[in-house]
């Protein structure tokens, strides 16, 4: 089973509208159906980025210790 065909059109990735038009996409750049929804998934990008980038920070943070601690007690 192939689900190529399912490629045939894209959805928007903000709203779930069908694109049904072909979008020659960049590279990387996830189909938006109009400029308000490219504005808002860049919004959505960038805040989940820094959520991530925090999330890193944070298991970093606590990681670290925890690592010298097991160094030194281990
Ligand atoms: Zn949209």
């Amino acid at each position: 089973m192939s689900v190529e065909g399912l490629e045939e059109h894209k959805h928007c990735a903000v709203c779930g509208a069908v694109i049904s038009h072909k979008d020659k996409g960049k590279p990387g750049k996830a189909y938006v159906c109009s400029e308000q929804c490219s504005k808002t998934y860049d919004k959505r990008v960038k805040k989940v980025k820094r959520i991530k980038l925090l999330w890193y920070l944070s298991t970093f943070i606590v990681l670290v210790p925890l690592a010298i601690l097991a160094l030194l007690f281990g």
